[in-house]
């Protein structure tokens, strides 16, 4: 049981890919959530959400840590969203805002203008309410507090922050707004990630890969694949001395609560 939350599965060589899913199936991962970089891989993902129907749920937006798109650009990617099947089960992401980009530059001494980032975040971000469609969100730290209040502006209340990080007073604010947490394997070995697994309210976690980021500890040299969520979930549920099977339920509703996969609740 349990889903990856998110994962770049198109970055993956498609002999890979396939066999790779087959085998988190057959291990008992019941999908994944398959987020977008840009609009090619936004093609990509809705050709692998056909290919495995409840099992692929595809996020379609830009990733934040790339120029952001020009107002033509954003417009198309926005058009092209709207566009899609209304009973295709879809979320917005991966977008956001650049953390890590706009720390890498300010650390070089360099100018980082962050207004076009805020903007097209906020057009996702009015997408999503429009369409009532969750969002899959990279925003750590104090971007978080930034993406909340979008969130907040246009009254969306599905959202994921996936593999969050930040201080405590942004984690209470997020878990107190009904917002999504996940972690990644990096469960097993960052202490920060464990006190998050410990202690972010159990009904609004998940579990994801970020595949193929490739994982140091237990997962050093090791291919990032989808079943090592499966590996987050029982840890979570080591850290929090609970029952496998009880927090991998809890884990599996919550992703499909946030994303609408299918299927009745167990
Ligand atoms: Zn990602």
């Amino acid at each position: 049981m349990a889903y990856d939350a998110h994962i770049h599965l198109d970055h993956y060589a498609p002999a890979e890919r396939d066999a790779m899913l087959e085998a988190a199936f057959a291990a008992g991962l019941r999908g994944v959530v398959a987020v977008s970089m840009d609009l090619d891989s936004c093609r990509e993902n809705l050709r692998l959400a056909q290919q495995y129907p409840g099992r692929v749920i595809p996020a379609f937006g830009r990733h934040p840590e790339q120029p952001p798109l020009s107002d033509g650009e954003l417009a198309e990617l926005c058009a092209w969203i709207c566009g899609l099947p209304a009973d295709l089960p879809k979320a917005v992401g991966e977008v956001g805002l650049p953390y890590f980009n706009r720390k890498e530059a300010e650390a070089a001494g360099k100018a980082f203008d962050l207004a076009p980032y805020v903007r097209q975040l906020e057009a996702f971000v009015r997408l999503s309410a429009a369409l009532d469609l969750p969002v899959a969100l990279h925003a750590v730290h104090e971007d978080a507090d930034a993406a909340m209040d979008l969130l907040q502006k246009h009254g969306v209340r599905r959202a994921h922050f996936h593999w969050f990080k930040g201080s405590r007073a942004t984690t209470d604010r997020l878990a107190a707004g009904g917002y999504y947490i996940s972690v990644t394997p990096e469960v097993r070995y960052d202490e920060e990630t464990r006190e998050l697994a410990r202690t972010y309210p159990l009904d609004l976690l998940m579990v994801e890969t970020d595949g193929p980021w490739p994982f140091e500890g237990p997962f050093a040299g090791r291919r990032t694949e989808p079943r090592m969520a499966l590996d987050a979930a029982r840890e979570i549920a080591a850290l929090r001395r609970l029952p496998e099977a009880d927090v991998l339920r809890a884990l599996t509703a919550n992703t499909k609560r946030c994303y609408g996969f299918p299927g009745k609740e167990e």
